[in-house]
């Protein structure tokens, strides 16, 4: 039988984490199996929701690459994929369960009556069996059985309801969502041993916390997925990211891209150990996809960083600039920050508002004169020829090349640390580096 799973998000609110976490699992299983991958858009709740988030919804799951079969854009054989379009289905399978005498209505309401003592247990894929009965169901205050609404009196279904329909009727295998909807299991299976149909597999994915063990919230700064690009990070990191969260691949196998997690991920190994949000986890994840990145795509990356710190990017050719993004020798741990550290490939002006050369003294300008024009000298324009030159004049002098290339280091990048001096100088040319320690009166 085909593997079919569903992501159903209600469009109410942009992608977040969670939201993404749960599509990415599907995604993947759907794509572990060869089989399909449904975008429902819960849309019951006509308030709320909006075809804006359901926009911004869509254009997440894109950005992450979680494509889908069948969705409310591309219809498909199960369709509508809009719950407020499928009204009438909801409606005519009331009525079934009306004629049958195992619901009633109340005022405009369709309500399911709960009998006591129904068997609810299930076995989850992830957390394994569940044990429940209908008397579960059961309000503690009053001691009666909790009758459960299907249909509102203005004619929407409630979520219990509309998703049993949905996930029967679209072929449903497994239904992959977060582990806050364990409770509402029990519920959905009440509907289905009404309609006598054959329920889906359960498979709950672990809780999302904070590193403060909350669960994740916005006080843990961002959580919608766009906010993690509009910060830098790569959406194969993100995706690298959420997939290690309650599922590992193994030991040593922590940086992988999609078609590497499609041929590991397994469901049966997703753990129930709810899984911690750490951004420096991302932070190292990004890194590491920022270094295995072919140069000419880090560059599109870094390029807007640039722009919109108001660097000249247009004055350069894209071999210079990809050039100096991989003399960065992955430094930056995301794109944002590559762009600020490679910022004087592009300018010299963020160095001379970082370094103002406060730390040359009088007496050390002469000799520093000397070694730059040295350097300067030299014909042959290329890091070892100039590295070669200037020890060969600090062995001369007696003294330590350190305190040199450290000037010569500020000068050209207005910071502490740097590749290395002699490949940066080599790569700014010639004549950037005379005008750079010009200005700093160093020639
Ligand atoms: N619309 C529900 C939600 O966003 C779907 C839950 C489910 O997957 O059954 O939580």
């Amino acid at each position: 039988m085909e593997t079919r799973v569903r992501f159903a998000p209600s469009p109410t609110g942009a992608l977040h984490i969670g939201g993404g976490h749960t599509a990415l699992f599907n995604w993947l299983w759907a794509r572990r199996t060869g089989g399909k991958f449904v975008l429902r858009i819960e849309d019951t709740d006509r308030e709320r929701s909006t075809q804006e988030y359901e926009d911004t919804i869509m254009s997440g799951m894109k950005w992450l690459g979680l494509d889908w079969d069948e969705g409310p854009d591309c219809e498909g054989p199960c369709g509508p994929y809009r719950q407020s379009a499928r009204l009438d289905l909801y409606r005519e399978n009331a009525e079934k369960l009306l004629a049958d005498g195992r619901a009633y209505r109340d005022g405009g309401a369709v309500i399911f009556k709960v009998l006591p003592d129904v068997e609810l247990s299930f076995d989850d894929v992830v957390y394994g069996r569940i044990e429940t009965k209908s008397d579960g169901l059961r309000e503690r205050a009053s001691g009666e059985l909790k009758d459960i609404v299907l249909l509102k009196s203005d004619g929407m279904p409630t979520y219990n309801y509309a998703v049993v329909i949905d996930d029967h009727f679209m072929k449903i295998t497994h239904v992959i969502r977060g582990e806050d909807h364990i409770s509402n299991t029990p519920k959905q299976l009440l509907v289905y041993k009404a309609f006598g149909w054959e329920p889906p597999l359960f498979a709950h994915l672990p809780m999302i916390l904070g590193k403060d063990k909350k669960k994740l919230s916005k006080r843990h700064g961002a959580t919608s997925v766009y906010e993690f690009r509009d910060m830098g990070y790569m959406p194969d990191s993100v995706f690298n990211f959420l997939a290690n969260l309650g599922w590992s691949a193994g030991e040593d196998k922590e940086i992988f891209n999609r078609g590497e997690a499609v041929e590991m991920f397994e469901l049966s190994r997703v753990t129930r150990k709810p899984a911690v949000f750490d951004l420096d986890k991302l932070n190292f994840i990004n890194q590491e996809h920022l270094k295995r990145m072919d140069p000419s795509a880090r560059l599109d990356l870094v390029k807007p960083f640039w722009r919109e710190a108001g660097l000249p990017v247009e004055k350069h050719g894209d071999a210079y600039l990809a050039d100096a993004l991989t003399l960065m020798g992955g430094r930056g741990q995301t794109a944002k920050e590559l762009a600020s550290f490679a910022d004087y490939y592009v300018s010299f002006e963020p160095v001379k508002d970082r370094w103002k050369a406060e730390n040359i003294s009088e007496e050390m300008r002469p000799g520093l004169k000397e070694f730059f024009t040295e350097l300067l000298a030299e014909p042959n324009w290329t890091a070892e020829a100039l590295e070669a030159r200037a020890r060969a004049w600090v062995e001369k002098k007696g003294v330590k090349m350190k305190d040199y290339a450290m000037t010569l280091r500020f000068a050209l990048t207005g910071m502490k640390v740097s590749p290395g001096i002699f490949e940066v100088s080599t790569l700014l040319g010639r004549d950037e580096v005379r005008l750079r320690l010009e200005f700093y009166g160093l020639l």
